[in-house]
């Protein structure tokens, strides 16, 4: 098992669209394995494949009962609307209110390939979001204006150049 970095936003590589799965292998259960582990140590309630620097289409979720993996997802229906707090561990201390869907159904596979689907309500149904539009490349500012993403894209600029000089 090992912890990967997880992706700060402005890094170029959360705008990489991943690759669809085709292989169910050992080195795919343990990239899975080290994934749920990261998401887990960072505190997060979701992770992609795509914030650790990988072009999977893969993404996991753990909220209260829920534990999910998910490889190749696909929002297959959604319905109604909602509005509220979202964060993601590649906008550390950002949260804003996002509109997302009320409902979702999700269609995906596992680590062994096999095809299950989600349904989902309130904020599971926001996270599934989240986390499948990460594997597109789409971020949460992206339901944004432009002037809050701006202000949000130098704030994180600034952390990182501060990061830089007291390590
Ligand atoms: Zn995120």
């Amino acid at each position: 098992m090992s912890l990967m970095d997880v992706r700060i936003y402005p890094d170029p590589v959360l705008r990489k669209p991943a690759r669809e799965i085709e292989t169910y292998d050992r080195a795919l259960e343990s990239f899975i394995r080290d994934l749920w582990e990261t998401m887990l140590a960072f505190d997060g309630v979701g992770l992609a494949a795509t914030q650790v620097g990988r072009d999977l289409r893969i993404c996991v979720i753990s909220w209260k009962e829920h534990r999910l993996i998910l490889v190749n997802p696909r929002i297959v229906h959604s319905e109604g609307e909602q509005v509220g707090d979202e964060g993601c561990l590649s906008f550390p201390g950002i949260f804003e209110k996002i509109r997302r869907p009320q409902k979702v159904r999700v269609e995906a596979v596992d680590a062994e390939g096999k095809p299950f689907s989600v349904d989902a309500d309130g904020f599971l149904a926001r996270a599934l979001c989240h986390e499948i539009d990460h594997l597109d490349g789409r971020l949460m500012i992206d339901h944004l204006s432009p002037l809050k993403r701006e202000i949000i894209r130098k704030k994180l600029l600034k952390r990182s150049r501060e990061e830089r000089t007291n390590p």
